[in-house]
């Protein structure tokens, strides 16, 4: 079975790159019915918080990416484990004890930066066969270093990137435990990757050079590595490190901006993957097609008026229903009471042609749900003026004997313009601006049945001024 994670660091909110490497992780688990599973880095206890815990799990959830795990793995509930696979090692001779004293590493650091080598730890405690090591120094607490092979290649066949060849010699003897017992970043990582029967890890390309190390020490405890994609990074539309500016904001930032979940992760998924010249994908298409070999090893251009278009594109299509809920959390979230009002799915199916997000769909109905806080002032200006008294009167009394339905409602309104030699719009937009507060809403027909004939006809009678 094929068994991915996501495994963040919690030191941040999720932002989209991370978002894009977790659905990746997922598509490619869900697609070939493995698993998906969530794993918390948070061996970093300075930098990790638990509000970063609490947004990651709040980013994944509204994305639809939770774990299969029924509880997330946390690597700080792991240290006894990593305790007992380090003494494995040390049993076993895969790795050793170092007593080497900073001072002594770094003088060993210094001198081969004279001879302009590269720095690395020359092996003093490393056990070979006839060596001698000196004994233990006395009160001093040892690292526990991997016992790295010095022969041979490391061919990472990376899935995206294709193979990635490193010299064993270049690799050191990482310690993997430090001298208070701690256990070192890729050393948990293996150890979890290990235990959780990892068949795929997908990551981001800034840990290439950890993998051949990773895949050593896997070696070393009789495990078949996993396979590797790592997943190269996103830049801005402008070829630049992607900073907020181009849209390296948190998920629920975007949850924020009014994007619709899938929505965001049928926009991530193209970022780096391609099927073809299809950009929309439904999440069950992504699962069926979602593949390393279409996935781009130099990194991916952030665009956001892309991403709106995608928003966009999804909104037009979408079963209102399913947009109902998030369409309700933004109108919350303006303070707006949603059950004051049609039903949301009506709205939506009216409003969902002109709003690329929900924050402007939720904008523009406000006036369904509220009594209006005014006019806009441009708008009134224009078509509230004294021209427009007589009309509403007479759409007032046209309205009044109508039944309050789409089709009667645009038969009345029709009938006013013709009656009073008017073209529609010098009848619709005053309308607009009496029953909306500004002149963008629906077909005037539609407006008005939604809206209900009680504050119809009361907002055309308050707007004779
Ligand atoms: N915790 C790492 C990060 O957030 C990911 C490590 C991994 O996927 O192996 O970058």
């Amino acid at each position: 079975m094929t068994i991915t994670r996501f495994a963040p660091s919690p030191t941040g909110y999720l932002h989209i790159g991370g978002a894009r490497t977790a659905l990746f992780s997922y598509l490619y688990a869900k697609g070939r019915g493995g698993k998906f599973l969530l794993r918390i880095e948070d061996t970093d206890r300075e930098r990790s918080t638990q509000a970063a815990v609490d947004a990651i799990f709040e980013g994944m959830a509204w994305l639809g990416l939770a774990g299969d795990n029924a509880e997330p793995i946390y690597q700080t509930q792991r240290f006894g484990r990593y305790a007992e696979v380090v003494q494995q090692m040390l049993d076993e001779g895969t790795a050793y004890h170092c007593y080497a004293s900073k001072e002594e590493l770094d003088q060993l650091r210094a001198e081969q930066q004279a001879r302009k080598e590269k720095p690395r730890y020359d092996g003093r405690w490393r056990p070979e066969d006839g060596k001698t090591l000196p004994a233990p120094p006395a009160g001093v607490k040892p690292v526990v270093r991997f016992r790295n092979p010095v022969e041979g290649q490391v061919v990472l066949k990376d899935l995206i990137k294709g193979d990635i060849v490193f010299d064993s010699v270049e690799l050191d003897d990482l310690i993997i435990a430090r001298s208070d017992g701690t256990p070192t970043y890729n050393f948990c990582v293996v150890v979890d990757d290990m235990d959780m029967g990892i068949t795929h890890v997908i990551r981001g390309d800034d840990h290439v050079n950890n993998t051949p190390r990773q895949i050593n020490i896997l070696k070393a405890l009789g495990v078949t590595p996993p396979a590797y994609a790592h997943v190269s990074m996103i830049l801005g539309a402008d070829g630049a490190k992607l900073s907020k500016r181009h849209g390296a904001l948190g998920v629920t930032e975007y949850r924020a901006m009014g994007f619709m979940p899938e929505a965001l992760l049928n926009y991530l998924v193209r970022l780096g993957w391609s099927h073809g010249d299809q950009e929309l994908f439904t999440r069950e298409e992504m699962m069926a097609k979602f593949d390393f070999d279409h996935v781009s090893p130099s990194p991916a251009r952030f665009d956001m008026e892309k991403a709106y278009w995608v928003n966009h594109q999804y909104l037009k299509v979408t079963d209102p229903a399913i947009i109902a809920p998030e369409f309700d959390w933004h109108l919350r979230r303006l303070g707006v009471d949603p059950a004051n009002g049609p039903a949301l799915p009506a709205v939506i199916e009216q409003q969902r042609e002109r709003c690329r997000t929900l924050v402007e769909m939720a904008e523009k109905s406000r006036f369904f749900y509220e009594e209006l806080a005014g006019y806009n002032e441009k708008d009134a200006a224009k078509h509230l003026t004294a021209k427009a008294v007589p009309v509403l009167s007479a759409l007032i009394e046209a309205l009044s004997g109508t039944e309050w339905k789409p089709e009667a409602l645009h038969l009345a309104v029709h009938g006013v313009a013709e009656k009073l030699g008017l073209k529609l719009g010098d009848v619709a937009q005053p309308i607009r601006v009496a029953v909306a507060g500004m002149a963008i809403s629906p077909p005037i027909d539609q407006t008005l049945a939604l809206l209900g004939r009680e504050r119809g006809l009361a907002r055309l009678a308050a707007a004779q001024r």
